[in-house]
């Protein structure tokens, strides 16, 4: 029997095993299907407050792992499948073997949802991005495209004609799902160009590890060419890691963690942290705040019950 267990090792879910470990409650992590989480997926992080010169994003997930493992912190390589969280203890199914809890911190975060595009994969963290905070950066006077037409693509779309020569806008319809006062906001920006009905068969240079340029299509005319880009962002939504947890914890209608305040969910003993109920910042920091609220609440919980 476990007092803790973290469901995810990306910066909340190891904050959340750092402070939970450095409180003696021995927390067992499971590292889920994307260890390390969005970090691991990006490269230099200067927003992350503390490194003057940045940091790579793999090596801060890490440095945050190793460091809840210096106070105790057990990690598991698996993934939650099915969990059983009616009655105390809770029983979380990790790869066929169920493991119990006292409390339990779901910091299973979202993923980015991508294009699936031949080459997509590969250029990831060099050129294709989910984040336009974090690597935005990187295209000062640079040829930047932005796929999807929510207000996700909108407001990155705004942000990084701070940084690039030029945004693209990328949306395979001609009408938005954004809200009207962010399209006009990018409507008017005269920075951004807007490629409408149209939709990207894929992304190079896989050879070079650079991405150079997209082929792209025109739905309505068949029309199919290629466009020269340096930063490529993907901004078609995220999916949250809740559905070992449907039924059991509240979740909103796209299936985020409904908080109940602090790190609270539904269930009494069962916490939140990161990305899988926020949908609003999603920062390596707010993450990493998310996740010692959460341990904090889980030990003044185990406290309480007399643990
Ligand atoms: P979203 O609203 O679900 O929009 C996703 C966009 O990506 C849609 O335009 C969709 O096209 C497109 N898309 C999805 N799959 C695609 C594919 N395979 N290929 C090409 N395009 C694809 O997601 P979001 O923009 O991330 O926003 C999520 C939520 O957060 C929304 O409720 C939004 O209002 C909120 N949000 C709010 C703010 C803010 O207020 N500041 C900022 C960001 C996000 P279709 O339209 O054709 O389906």
């Amino acid at each position: 029997m476990r007092n803790v267990i973290v469901v995810g090792s990306g910066c909340a879910g190891n904050t959340a095993a750092l402070y939970t470990a450095r409180a003696n409650l021995r927390p067992l992590v499971v590292a889920g299907h994307e260890p390390g989480g969005q970090l691991s997926l990006t490269t230099l992080v200067e927003n992350f407050p503390g490194f003057p010169e940045g940091i790579d994003g793999p090596v801060l997930v890490e440095n945050i792992k190793k460091q809840a493992e210096h106070f105790g912190a057990e990690y598991l390589h698996g993934t939650v499948i099915e969990a059983d969280l009616s009655k105390r203890p809770f029983r979380l199914n990790i790869d066929n073997e169920w493991h119990e809890a006292r409390t339990v911190i779901i910091a299973s975060g979202a993923s980015a949802r991508w294009l699936n595009l031949p080459n997509e994969q590969k250029l990831i963290g060099h050129g294709v991005s989910s984040c336009a905070t974090c690597d935005g950066f990187f295209y000062r006077g640079k040829k930047i495209m932005v796929i999807g037409g929510g207000d996700t693509a909108m407001e990155e779309a705004n942000f990084l004609t701070r940084f690039g020569e030029e945004v693209a806008v990328v949306h395979r319809r001609d009408t938005f799902r954004a809200s009207k006062i962010m399209l006009d906001r990018a409507r008017s920006n005269p920075k951004i160009k807007f490629l409408t009905d149209t939709v990207v068969e894929d992304v190079y240079d896989a050879d070079q590890h650079l991405v150079t340029s997209v082929k792209l299509r025109n739905l309505k005319t068949d029309e199919t060419w290629v466009r020269d880009v340096d930063g490529f962002f993907v901004a078609i939504g995220h999916i949250p890691n809740t559905r070992p947890f449907e039924g059991q914890i509240e979740l909103d209608p796209d299936g985020y963690i409904l908080s109940k305040g602090g790190a609270r969910t539904n269930i009494a003993g069962v916490f939140h942290a990161g990305d899988v109920q926020d949908r609003a910042y999603r920062q390596a920091i707010t993450a990493a705040g998310a996740g010692c609220m959460a341990a904090i609440e889980a030990e003044r919980f185990l406290e309480a019950e007399g643990h």
